[in-house]
């Protein structure tokens, strides 16, 4: 998303719309990628103060996720409400929020998603609480549990460090 900076009047500009393309580029992540089906869509407020520029709002993602007790795939959405950034400006006309909201996104992803828990679907979740009774009768399955962690851990990371890329 491209904000035209001259655009922004003194009471500033609500900019609203979806990404048609999947920005997330979770393609390579076992446990999170975009729902195609809910792309990532803002409904923001910019102004312009003190040689920044504000945006105020809401940001929201469809996810594909795993869930962490069953395994299972499962559709949810990530609400970033009160989405607040502040970028400052020097001298430009023009802000790419893309790779800003991307991010964003990436840090608020579930690190223990629960299919149960989902906003979009009504699903009783087939592993419920297996997982932390295994963990607890059988230390030994400790190991597995943080390699699974590490697993997520590491594909938001591996996502992220792509913002740095100029290509992208
Ligand atoms: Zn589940």
């Amino acid at each position: 998303m491209i904000i035209d900076l001259l655009k922004i009047s003194d009471h500033g500009l609500i900019i609203q719309g979806s990404y048609p393309n999947d920005i997330l580029e979770l393609e390579e992540n076992e446990q999170a990628k975009a729902d195609p089906l809910s792309p990532v869509h803002y409904d923001l407020s910019a102004t312009c103060f003190d040689g920044e520029l504000i945006l105020t709002g809401e940001v929201s993602a469809g996810l594909l996720l795993v869930c962490a007790r069953c395994m299972d795939e499962f559709r949810d959405v990530l609400n970033l409400t009160e989405y607040q950034v502040e970028i400052p400006i020097h001298g430009e006309v023009s802000v790419d929020l893309t790779n800003r909201i991307r991010e964003d996104i990436l840090l608020a992803l579930p690190w223990y998603p629960h299919c149960a828990e989902s906003t979009v679907e009504d699903r009783q979740c087939a592993g419920e609480d297996t997982m932390f009774e295994t963990v607890e009768k059988n230390p030994l399955s400790t190991d597995d549990a943080g390699d699974d962690t590490g697993t997520m851990e590491s594909g938001v990371w591996k996502a992220l460090d792509g913002l740095t890329d100029p290509n992208h």
